[in-house]
């Protein structure tokens, strides 16, 4: 009844959405140039509204949300002093170590309190001011985030997070891969969220549903110096246009309707929780992490699987599904079953 040999639908990660075939005409028609030599129209249209939505002077276009984190970690900080980060950041987990690697830095792991490191926890975790201890350098925030379940970052406590930081001397930068989300979610404006950090990465690839790219907002001064280092890691793209359009596109027709993906996460939660004894974080966003009473993700993913549906094996307890663009409500819905009948058979 459930597995249909029609029937499928990936729901790994809003990372693996498709561009639609009015995105790829956008793509095909964009008027393009040399970016790294005198500028790509496209992108500079992009980089223009990126800046504008996120009240910030200036943005940069960049391949990958990845090489833009690192970018903003190369621009705040100096090798040997420390950021202090969420014991659960996304960067602490999926940058290769690209922050010991390539900006020398080291991680201060925030053990949050609730699901996200607030102020109190980030202050508990500053060292004092002496000859022996670490420097820090940076603070560096995520909204929203990942790893807790896609949660969100209320602006009040930013805030807070964000004043802190100036208090001790620290810029601040903020991973904000899915923070259109998170303003979709609360009606809080991109540029009220990011006024709480020097520096800000937003992510195409991900609920916008682009092809390819993210972006990295600050003053002018921090771009003009992102774009040497932009350069400096071969980051540099010709005629980059033909995806810069794709972001375009995803910004102005696939923002609003985040809220879909919102909604038909809330169904899946609402489906799954307490199936088999999962618990499931109640989703403020569009991911939804399943926590299993016994390690058995991966035999949950395989179950899933051969009815059709694909979500990821977090952690050996925690499986993760993402609502997107390319997985309508009513599909969503569907797995949401297909899931609920793979968690009984695993545990059983
Ligand atoms: C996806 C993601 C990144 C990295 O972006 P890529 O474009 O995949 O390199 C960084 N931070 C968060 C929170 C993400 O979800």
């Amino acid at each position: 009844m459930i597995a249909d040999h029609h029937f499928a639908v990936d729901l790994r990660s809003d990372t693996v959405t498709r561009p639609t075939a009015q995105m790829r005409i956008a793509m095909a028609h964009a008027e393009v140039g040399d970016d790294v030599n005198d500028g790509d129209p496209t992108v500079q249209r992009l980089q223009h509204r990126v800046a504008t939505l996120l009240g910030k002077e200036a943005a940069l276009y960049f391949p990958s949300g990845t090489m833009a984190n690192l970018t903003a970690l190369l621009l705040h900080t100096r090798p040997g002093t420390e950021v202090l980060i969420d014991v659960n950041g996304h960067a602490v987990h999926w940058d290769m170590a690209g922050s010991a690697a390539l900006a020398g830095i080291a991680y201060r792991l925030v053990t949050p309190s609730g699901l996200v490191a607030n102020a109190i926890d980030v202050k508990r975790a500053m060292r004092p001011h002496d000859h022996y201890g670490i420097r820090a350098s940076l603070v560096w925030l995520e909204n929203t985030h990942n790893a807790a379940g896609g949660v969100i970052t209320s602006l009040g406590e930013l805030r807070a997070l964000h004043n802190l930081a100036r208090e001790a001397g620290l810029p601040t930068h903020l991973d904000g891969a899915r923070l259109w989300n998170a303003s979709i979610a609360t009606g809080v404006s991109l540029a009220d969220f990011s006024a709480c950090a020097d520096t800000v990465m937003v992510s195409f690839s991900k609920g916008l549903g682009a092809p390819v790219g993210a972006a990295l907002v600050g003053s002018a001064a921090d771009m003009s110096l992102a774009d040497e280092i932009r350069k400096r890691l071969g980051g540099g793209m010709r005629q980059s246009g033909i995806i810069a359009a794709g972001a375009l596109y995803g910004l102005e027709h696939h923002m609003e309707r985040l809220e879909d993906d919102h909604a038909a996460a809330r169904v899946f939660a609402n489906i799954v929780n307490g199936v088999g004894g999962a618990r499931v974080v109640a989703p403020d966003t569009n991911i939804v992490m399943i926590d299993l009473p016994v390690p058995v993700a991966d035999d949950v993913v395989t179950a899933c699987e051969k009815l059709g549906v694909k979500v990821s094996a977090w952690t050996p307890s925690r499986v993760r599904a993402v609502t997107h663009l390319d997985a309508p409500a009513h599909l969503v819905e569907r797995a949401a079953a297909c899931v609920a009948v793979a968690l009984l058979a695993s545990q059983s």
